[in-house]
């Protein structure tokens, strides 16, 4: 089993040849050894034939064998079982080949639009490598190998346990009158050198180091302490807690999370665990497991990102969810994208179906938030509100979101 990017061998298709380069130099950045390349769907197919590839890049448009031919053949021919897909065309054609290589048995590590980026490029691949753990017999025995990485698991370790990674909470605000209804908690690191680290870069490096469960531990006893401060205060409002699929396999989550809860005197009703629609997909029994015990101790569950993944209603239906978290890909510019307004029209009308609360993440202007008033979503989160906050700030967002009601009526 492979465990670090180093060992990975990938296979890049793309007809620029800048392109082809910047994508070759990404993946060498992330310490990337084996890497392959072509200029068209036959040079790639006879590169896929010749060598094992765990993961083939491809762009969709190329002349003489096209993105979408060539993953259908990969499919065919069992020639790799793990895809991303990057093109320059619009997101929703880019993700509906990623549903038809899904469809052909495919893995999609991600769906980019152009250009690609470094952290997206990582998440995606560090994906390959927690699958093949998860799968693997026993999370616990799975080795731990140095990636290259932009810190070293020792200083990972350390800003856990020495509080250099803190918390910053967005608002969600109700659709109708814009009332403040909770806030979600977003990690940040606080490095004393490198200055602030992205959630994208250090989560599935701690979920690769073996540290995601000393990560949630710290940072959901931080999100309690700043729950119990608020109420103390007379604010009450829920508080959104992202999970890492592999938090969901700690068999000992459940309970460890009702007896926090009980210390900091916060009622389950008020916590919300988000978790993305693509961990779901594996449809692992232990998930679900813990998934439905957490909604019977009365915590409610997020299906976060959705849009960004594949899952069907049938699925989505398994899964003891409350809310589903409309993601920002099918929220942003939708005032300007009729298609996309489709799409989100019927994902409103999903959530409501299985009776579900829909939050539309991402809305960054004033046009988008009326398309989603219009859809009847339930609640917004977006940059157009506020950008995440950190705690002191965020005591004064209920007057904030006084003063955006203000504006509108
Ligand atoms: P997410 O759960 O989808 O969180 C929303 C992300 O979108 C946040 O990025 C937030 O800052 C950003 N965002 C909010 N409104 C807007 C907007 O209007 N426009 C744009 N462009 N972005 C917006 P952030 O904080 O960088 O977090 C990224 C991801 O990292 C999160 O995505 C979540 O999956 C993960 N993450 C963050 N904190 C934690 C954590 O404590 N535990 C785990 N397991 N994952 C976390
Ligand atoms: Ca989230
Ligand atoms: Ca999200």
């Amino acid at each position: 089993m492979k465990t670090s990017l180093a060992e990975l061998h990938v296979l890049i298709a793309d007809d620029s040849s800048a392109q082809r380069q910047y994508a070759q130099q990404l993946c060498t950045d992330l310490g990337l050894i084996t890497i392959h390349t072509a200029a068209n769907g036959i040079e790639a197919l006879k590169i896929l034939q010749e060598n094992t590839i765990d993961v083939a890049l491809v762009d969709l448009e190329m002349p003489i064998m096209d993105g979408v031919e060539l993953i259908h053949s990969i499919a065919h021919h069992k020639l790799s079982t793990n895809v991303i897909i990057v093109s320059a065309k619009d997101p929703i054609l880019i993700s509906s080949v990623g549903t038809m290589a899904e469809a052909d048995g495919l893995t999609v590590l991600g769906t980019f639009k152009k250009p690609l980026h470094l952290d997206m490029l990582q998440c995606s691949l560090l994906r390959f490598i927690v699958d093949l753990q998860t799968q693997g017999t026993k999370l616990a025995e799975a080795k731990l190998a140095a990636i290259p990485p932009l810190f070293t698991g020792l200083e990972l370790n350390h800003a856990i346990t020495h509080g250099e990674i803190i918390l910053a909470y967005q608002p969600k605000l109700t659709v109708q009158g814009l009332l403040l209804r909770g806030v979600e908690a977003l990690a940040r690191w606080q490095h004393p050198e490198k200055g602030l680290i992205s959630p994208t870069i250090f989560i599935p490096m701690a979920e690769r180091l073996g540290l995601i469960n000393a990560l949630t531990h710290t940072l959901m006893t931080m999100a309690m302490n700043e729950k119990k401060k608020w109420q103390l205060i007379g604010l009450r409002f829920n508080l959104a807690f992202n999970l890492s699929p592999l938090s969901l396999a700690d068999e000992g989550l459940v309970d460890w999370v009702v007896t926090l809860t009980k210390k900091y005197d916060v009622l389950p009703q008020e916590i919300t665990f988000e978790i993305t629609e693509n961990a779901l997909l594996n449809e692992l029994a232990c998930a679900i497991r813990t998934l439905a015990r957490l909604r019977l101790k009365g915590f409610n569950i997020a299906i976060d990102d959705y849009g960004t993944g594949f899952a069907n209603a049938q699925q989505l239906s398994r899964v003891p969810a409350t809310e589903l978290k409309l993601d920002r890909s099918l929220v942003h510019n939708v005032s300007t994208r009729p298609q996309q307004r489709t799409i989100l029209a019927s994902s409103i009308e999903l959530a409501k179906n299985l009776k579900m609360l829909s939050v539309a993440e991402g809305v960054e202007t004033l046009e988008d938030y009326k398309v989603i008033l219009e859809l009847g979503a339930d609640q917004v989160q977006g940059f157009y509100f506020s950008k995440p906050l950190y705690p002191d700030a965020c005591k004064r967002s209920t007057n904030y979101t006084l003063l955006i009601r203000t504006f509108f009526y």
